[in-house]
């Protein structure tokens, strides 16, 4: 799951991590109202206005309403005209950038709306360094990735200098010791209070990204300022949804509205659905059967378009939400139903696809394999239900028989 800047600020402050002082608005009037107070706190006349959307590259990003608009806007109007002026400034920027569309280079074409702000101190930045721990998942353990190379892409750096992205293996057992951070920061260019600075930085980040359960805490820029602190100016933290249960707080930060809406539905049908870019819709019961399913699409030269368990106790209500879910992706050219009916039983579930179809309705092929408990009672409904349901004996034939039906007419898979 991941959280908004914001939140991720929050978080970090709370854990002595620096970060500019700062305050999330829903309204034009939050925003003003944010304004003067945060001048005057900070005695620093300038703010920066961010638009909160759940993808980076805002900076550089536009409004699709208002072209030339930026996600991130640096409000220098304080510095001569005091508060007054800088309000009026943030009021006017607030009013277009909210409830607009924001399209950077992750949010894809279609842009995500911003519904919220984030009014934020300017800093005055010496140097943007980039700095993420973020869960390896081959080597089993969190890894500190920094560079000199902050403000950009950091695959972009990945790609073209390598050499310029250093890193550090924590063990879990100790976490990030001090020679690791020495070493980071040496590699960094840095000296002295700085060096110190980004040392404390880096280990408390670093045992943040363990105690919050988060698979990634990007920070990019990590500022040092001209009086030498080492600062978050961008957070992004994303976290492992199967430990969520632990953080309870972090949970509720949730944003829905920022999230695959099938995504969403599936997590609350309780159903396990991830999206993919294929054409085949699975609905199969049991990770691993899915997994086999979806290997078996592949090998017969096709794609999924989804994994989807409805898992073991899949009742009606599930069958038909999962069909929901499936035919909702306009992707899909065709539906591969594998269960496997162990604890269920065949004959339950076919009543739960007939259902299913009859609420939903079918504007492609469906094809269903069905093995084990009472596994002919179950066959024997879905060819008596008057659907056009194609029933297939194995694995192997149910994907010979789907990727058949969905195949164009040029016999190109
Ligand atoms: P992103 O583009 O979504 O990653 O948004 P960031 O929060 O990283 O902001 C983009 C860029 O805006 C940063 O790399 C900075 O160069 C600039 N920026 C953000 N906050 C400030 C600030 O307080 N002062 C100044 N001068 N620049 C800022
Ligand atoms: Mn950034």
């Amino acid at each position: 799951m991941k959280i908004h800047e914001h939140q991720a600020k929050q978080l970090l402050a709370a854990r002595g991590i620096p970060v500019p002082a700062g305050q999330v608005a829903r309204s034009v009037e939050e925003a003003a109202a944010a304004v003067r107070p945060l001048i005057e706190e900070s005695n620093n006349p300038v703010v920066v206005l961010k638009a909160q959307i759940h993808a980076g590259g805002r900076g550089k990003g536009s409004f699709e309403e208002h072209r030339g608009l930026r996600g991130v806007n640096v409000i220098t109007e304080g510095i001569e005209g005091g508060p007054a002026a800088a309000e009026e400034k943030v009021r006017r920027l607030s009013k277009k950038m909210l409830g607009s569309t924001l399209v950077t280079v992750q949010t894809g074409e279609e842009g995500k709306t911003v519904n919220r702000l984030y009014l934020e101190q300017g800093v005055d930045i010496a140097t943007e360094l980039y700095l993420a721990i973020l869960l390896d998942r081959a080597r089993s353990r969190n890894i500190v990735m920094a560079s000199t190379e902050g403000g950009v892409e950091i695959e972009k750096v990945a790609e073209e200098t390598p050499e310029k992205i250093i890193r550090a293996e924590i063990d879990p057992a100790i976490g990030l010791a001090q020679f690791q951070a020495n070493e980071l920061a040496h590699g960094l260019g840095l000296e002295g209070e700085v060096a110190r600075n980004f040392q404390r930085f880096v280990k408390a980040l670093a045992a943040a990204a363990t105690e919050l359960d988060a698979d990634l805490i990007e920070i990019n820029p990590l500022v040092v300022t001209g009086s030498g602190k080492v600062m978050a100016l961008d957070a992004k933290m994303s976290f492992d949804d199967n430990a969520l249960f632990r953080h309870p707080e972090i949970a509720e930060m949730r944003d829905e509205s920022e999230e695959d809406p099938a995504e969403v539905a599936a997590k609350n049908a309780g159903l396990s659905y991830i999206k993919l870019d294929g054409k085949i819709g699975c609905m199969v019961n049991g990770a691993g059967l899915a997994m086999a399913t979806m290997d078996i699409i592949k090998l017969y030269g096709s794609e999924p378009a989804n994994f989807l368990d409805v898992g073991g106790g899949a009742t009606k209500e599930k069958v038909t939400e999962a069909f929901k879910i499936i035919t909702s992706d306009p992707k899909v050219k065709g539906i591969l139903v594998n269960i496997f009916g162990g604890i269920m039983r065949c004959d339950v579930i076919a009543e739960g696809v007939v259902a299913a179809v009859k609420e939903v309705g079918l504007k492609v092929p469906l094809v269903v394999r069905l093995e084990g408990t009472n596994v002919e009672r179950g066959k024997q409904i879905l060819n008596e239900s008057g659907l056009d349901v194609v029933n297939a004996d194995s694995l192997l034939d149910g994907a010979e028989k789907i990727l058949e039906l969905t195949a164009p007419a040029d016999g190109a898979l």
